[in-house]
């Protein structure tokens, strides 16, 4: 996709490709250039393919990223002592490039990052919980 700045890393036609840690037909895993936390080694994720959200991509790609995510990961977690996996669709959940991405980020005793920053809420009642359940059992027939 034209402007896209991560179809340019995986074209090698900007400096970041300099830090693609890994390469297969279907994807690459490069460096973050601004890594959550000092220690670095935060890694993103993505299918050579230009999809914009998690739901674009073909089940191929999909199965093809997630390899991807459990060969990096069983590195990241060999220097690290934790890792989050994390995935932003739309502006709104904070995704600011339109290649879907996943962020490896290896965590770190006292790293400051806030992942887990949201306050945990009760629904108002266990039929509202429940028809949560059924809308989305809904959602998954389409
Ligand atoms: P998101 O907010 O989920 O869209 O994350 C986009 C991520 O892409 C951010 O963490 C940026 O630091 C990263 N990023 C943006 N441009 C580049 C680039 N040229 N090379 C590597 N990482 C990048
Ligand atoms: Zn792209």
């Amino acid at each position: 996709m034209k402007d896209c700045i991560f179809c340019k890393i995986i074209k090698k036609e900007i400096g970041q490709s300099k830090d693609i840690i890994y390469e297969d037909d279907k994807t690459i895993a490069f460096l973050d250039i601004t890594p959550a936390q000092k220690k670095g080694g935060h890694t993103l994720i993505i299918p050579k393919k230009h999809y914009e959200l998690v739901t674009d991509m073909s089940d191929a790609d999909a199965k093809a990223v997630m390899l991807t995510i459990k060969k990096l990961s069983k590195a990241l977690l060999q220097f690290s002592q934790g890792m989050n996996i994390i995935q932003n669709n739309k502006r709104v959940a904070g995704q600011y490039v339109n290649h879907v991405h996943f962020h490896l980020i290896p965590r770190f005793d006292n790293d400051g990052i806030l992942i887990e920053k949201w306050t945990a809420n009760k629904y108002n009642s266990e039929s509202d919980r429940l028809n949560m359940v059924q809308t989305i059992k809904n959602l998954l027939k389409d």
